[in-house]
């Protein structure tokens, strides 16, 4: 299950402005007129709007690093590679696919009801809005806006008041971007989103946590709103005998320890197959030394904890008899070493929640069934890594295991990938994005059948007894 973030979780030195609910209504109201005039719907418009967007992440670069540097203590390389350069991806690839998505598709119905054309008309869903979290919180709030503007949306993005720093740059970066009845930025914490929680969207695109996740879902019901829900789980990592041991442990150590843990699609645990795990923990460390050197606190490329609160949490899940390398804390910096922790039961306390910190749990196991029995006993996990150098393990594993993206061989990186329609499943979300499926998710399909006047066939009409013959042949 994922942790239980809680819904009145703040605790940074700088505190986040709460928005009035009238300041809410008179952007929404902006926005609603803004967008029944019809100005989001060309091409022009939206691509114009992509690329100050694009443009936007330049100017704003230095500042955005600063911000991740307070909030996360993220460098600017680390700043780039996950958030910066992410968003202007997204922006370039929306760029160039914008015409073919927006193009109404065509097709032919069947015989019965011909003569006709079906065509699948995207249509913008309207009024968006986009409430993002604290550990990755420029990109998280930025990358679904790309889907938004390229559908030919309005939207308003909540950043977290958790990320302080970033919080208040997404705000300048959107009110120097975009006209506010086009997009806008409401900061605040629980107060804010309670406020625009009350009234209606027409989606509703929340990342984060499963406690709060539930009263967006709510408010959507309310409203009979769309809904899209990005939140996080337990996601597994697998090692088989058969498995590069060198390139695995790098990549579940790098996937571990990027932004300190705290990324939704983290390998949470490791289930290694007990012949090669002595010989997969050395290597783990060795790659963590050679990330970071002999002290990771020294090395700029390794975070710190959000706050006081997740510091503490994180900090107690360490088993002190169970530590294989790491372990260190420092609640003054909130630093928290790469940690990994082995012969860890299914009951320990780390194995209980989603971790989102440095700590890697190991847990030996016989073979690949056992792994997948140990996963199941958690609900479907966003991302799961598989590291075997056996087609069949990994038809197996793909065939049995339900779970939102993943990579076999690899860690983290199905969220770069423009292919992936990245989401969850279950307890791990609904709804995807990113690529093609940011289109979608921020657009309606209408389907519009048109019927040629050439000719009308009476066997469509009543009295049906005496065709049935012929339609039940037309009809299949
Ligand atoms: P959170 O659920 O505490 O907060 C997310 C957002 O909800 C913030 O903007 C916050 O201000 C807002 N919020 C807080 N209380 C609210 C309330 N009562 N009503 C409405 N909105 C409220 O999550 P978090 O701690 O910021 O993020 C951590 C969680 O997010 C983890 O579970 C992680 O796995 C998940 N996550 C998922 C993804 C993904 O892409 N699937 C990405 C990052 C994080």
């Amino acid at each position: 299950m994922p942790f239980e973030t809680s819904p009145t979780s703040s605790g940074h030195a700088r505190a986040v402005p709460e928005t009035e609910a009238s300041r809410i209504e008179e952007i929404r109201a902006a926005q609603l007129k803004f967008f029944k005039s019809g100005a989001t719907l060309t091409r022009a418009f939206r691509e114009e709007q992509l690329r100050a967007l694009s443009s936007a992440m330049e100017k704003f670069e230095s500042k955005i690093a600063a911000a991740l540097f307070e909030d996360l203590g993220k460098n600017a390389a680390q700043t780039y590679i996950t958030e910066v350069g992410l968003v202007k991806a997204d922006c370039s690839r929306a760029i160039k696919r914008l015409a073919g998505w927006m193009k109404p598709r065509a097709g032919l119905p069947g015989i019965a009801l011909a003569p006709a054309i079906t065509h699948r008309v995207p249509q913008p869903l309207g009024l968006n809005l986009i409430i993002a979290p604290w550990n990755y919180p420029v990109q998280l709030a930025l990358a679904p806006l790309v889907g938004a503007i390229a559908a030919g949306n309005v939207a308003v993005v909540k950043p977290s008041e958790v990320s302080a720093a970033s919080s208040e740059v997404i705000a300048e970066l959107i009110a120097d971007t975009f006209a506010p009845e086009h997009i806008a930025c409401v900061t605040g914490g629980v107060e804010t989103s309670t406020h625009l929680l009350a009234v209606r969207w027409d989606h509703l695109f929340f990342t984060g946590g499963p406690v709060v996740g539930k009263i967006v879902a709510h408010a959507a019901a309310e409203h009979f709103s769309r809904l899209t829900l990005e939140l996080g789980g337990k996601s597994p990592t697998i090692v088989t005998a058969t498995a590069n041991l060198e390139v695995a442990a790098k990549r579940i150590m790098f996937g571990k320890c990027t932004n300190a843990g705290q990324t939704c699609i983290a390998p949470d645990y490791l289930l290694v197959e007990r012949s090669v795990h002595d010989e997969l923990l050395t290597r783990m460390a060795t790659a963590v030394k050679g990330f970071y050197g002999e002290d990771p606190s020294q090395a700029s490329d390794y975070g710190r904890i959000i706050n006081d609160r997740h510091f503490e949490r994180i900090a107690k899940l360490i088993d002190a008899d169970k530590v294989f390398m790491g372990g260190q804390t420092d609640a003054a910096t909130r630093y928290i070493a790469p940690t990994i922790l082995r012969d860890v039961g299914v009951d320990d306390a780390v194995m209980q929640s989603e971790i989102f910190g440095p700590i890697l749990p190991v847990i030996a196991v016989d073979d690949l069934d056992e792994a997948i029995a140990l996963i199941e006993r958690h609900p479907n996990p966003l991302a799961l890594y598989l590291f075997t150098g056996e087609r069949k393990d990994e038809k197996k594993v793909l065939d049995r295991v339900s779970f939102g993206d993943g990579c076999v061989n690899q860690t983290l990186i199905q969220f770069a990938d423009h292919n992936v329609p990245f989401g969850g499943i279950g307890h791990s979300g609904t709804g995807a994005y990113h690529g093609d499926a940011s289109f979608w998710t921020f657009s309606h399909v209408k389907g519009v059948v048109r019927a040629s006047n050439m000719f009308d066939m009476s066997l469509r009409y009543p009295p049906f007894e005496k065709n049935m013959g012929l339609i039940r042949r037309l009809i299949g």
